[in-house]
């Protein structure tokens, strides 16, 4: 599920989803596997649990701890469940938006029957399905594209035939979808966002990350394949193709999104970025007296970069962890303030020194600006800044929230310009052929917003629809300070 808004210069992504089905504490354990998923989405959270006859759920914004008390996690307690964090990219983010979302149809061709819906991705028609819903006699409650799905769900032509409707959706769509019989799990046949399956307790767990399979102590089984149904029920586990795999993998959910000790596209998440480091090097290089991380997104790489270049590794910030995720507010200035209130630099490292400083991306720039200048405030002799991808040119529009052009630095910045904005002594960005030669498979990633390829046309209209986040709600939310 997919608006646009930004961390304090870093990226939001579509969300996270985790079901479990058929063992006990199904609840508890989507409850913790949604911990492990919180840096997929801090906006809002929900769980919709099924005891075989009916849906019932529990949703709200803020991060999973807020959202969940004990007695509501205890109220919905049951053998099947599914839950979801949001970050917005399409549709605002508000209560209303909240996901699961639960409504009633005559799926499956049977009786009327509750079914929840959690989604991480993002549609590329979904402006014209909706508009041709509504023509339809559709009344739509919110504004995210999952509902759309919901919506077609319900449609007779549809509803018996699952794979029938996702051969027909285009855009980046992982899915979970609970009735009171089973648990379903789908992924798009471009597989952008990652899904993966998972045995627990005499049961089965679906996760966007291995990291949420982990923490609930389910045993990985493998990858939703992309264009993939898996149904989950009392009778076991049934795979079915509703389309071939044409692999789009975003290696932005690699080299920033996922957790480091994640595995997606059969690799550690870490042990990638610490190849993209070691990368980083070969093309780079720089002489400088140590090599410093921009925590925590260029941990690995930085430890990458230090073990390939002989330079020693060591804590130039230290991160205020007790701030949270700052969001975008209106002027410049405010968000470099909120950036420097998250890291400091640490003199005693760095004075004197010339310092590698080593991040994921740069996306705006501002906050990076803010970040470097804070080595300079801490006496940094030189800073030589290394970036473990290519500079970001093009907008995202199968579920990250940058979707403006003009927004992004390198879009309508030369190398020097940005050098010179970010006030720093050189800056080296890691190419697109080296960033693929770390992986395995390089022809099976989506690499649009560094080359402007998209994989899948994306509608005028989809591109056009930037949603805008009320002010109140992106720093409200920021602050974790809303629980509804
Ligand atoms: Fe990922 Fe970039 Fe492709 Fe979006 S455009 S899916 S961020 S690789």
């Amino acid at each position: 599920m997919t608006e646009v808004g930004n961390t304090d210069g870093r990226l939001k992504h579509g969300c996270g989803i985790m079901g479990v089905y058929g063992c006990h504490n199904a609840v508890e354990k989507v409850y913790y596997g949604l911990y492990a998923l919180q840096h997929r989405g801090e906006e809002s959270a929900g769980i919709a649990s099924t005891n075989g006859k009916v849906i019932q759920w529990h949703k709200g914004m803020g991060l999973v701890g807020q959202v969940f008390s004990t007695e509501d996690l205890k109220r919905l307690e049951n053998t099947a469940a599914i839950g979801h964090v949001r970050y917005s990219t399409v549709g605002l983010s508000n209560p209303l938006n909240a996901q699961p979302l639960v409504g009633e149809c005559s799926f499956g061709g049977g009786p009327a029957t509750q079914i929840a819906v959690a989604h991480n991705g993002q549609l590329a028609e979904a402006t014209s399905r909706k508009r041709f819903l509504e023509s339809q006699g559709s009344l739509f409650q919110t504004t995210c594209d999952t509902e759309v799905i919901l919506h077609l769900m319900a449609r007779p032509e549809f509803s018996s035939d699952l794979g029938r409707l996702f051969k027909n959706l285009r855009g980046s769509f992982s899915l979970l979808i609970l009735t009171p019989r089973e648990m379903i799990a789908v992924r798009d046949p471009g597989g952008f966002r990652p899904l993966c399956l998972g045995k627990v307790d005499g049961g089965f767990a679906v996760a966007s990350e291995s990291c949420a399979l982990d923490q609930v102590g389910a045993e990985y089984i493998r990858e939703v394949a992309p264009g993939e149904i898996i149904y989950i029920n009392k009778d076991g586990i049934r795979s079915e193709r509703f389309a071939p795999e044409r692999p789009s993998y975003c290696i932005f959910e690699l080299i920033y999104f996922s957790r480091p000790d994640s595995h997606f596209c059969g690799q550690n998440v870490h042990q990638f970025r610490r190849a993209l480091g070691m990368k980083l090097v070969e093309e780079c290089p720089a002489k400088a007296d140590i090599v410093v991380p921009v925590p925590e997104g260029g941990n690995s790489a930085a430890m990458g970069y230090s073990q390939a270049s002989g330079i020693p590794l060591d804590r130039g910030f230290i991160r205020n962890h007790y701030v949270g995720r700052t969001f975008i507010l209106p002027g410049a200035d405010s968000r470099s303030r909120k950036a420097e209130i998250k890291l400091n630099a640490i003199p005693g490292v760095v004075k004197g020194k010339r310092v590698v400083v080593v991040d994921d991306s740069i996306v705006r720039g501002t906050t990076s600006r803010s970040r470097f200048g804070l080595l300079r405030k801490a006496g940094a002799k030189e800073i030589h800044v290394r970036i473990s991808c290519p500079p970001h040119r093009y907008p995202c529009y199968y579920g990250i929230d940058f979707q403006v052009k003009e927004e992004l630095i390198a879009a309508t910045r030369s190398l020097k310009e940005i050098t010179k904005f970010l006030d720093v002594d050189s800056l080296g960005y890691l190419s697109i052929e080296g960033m693929l030669s770390c992986t395995s498979s390089p022809k099976d990633y989506c690499i649009a917003c560094f080359a402007g390829k998209y994989p899948i046309p994306v509608e005028e209209e989809e591109k056009k629809r930037v949603p805008a986040i009320p002010e109140e709600w992106e720093e409200r939310v920021g602050e974790h300070s809303i629980v509804v």
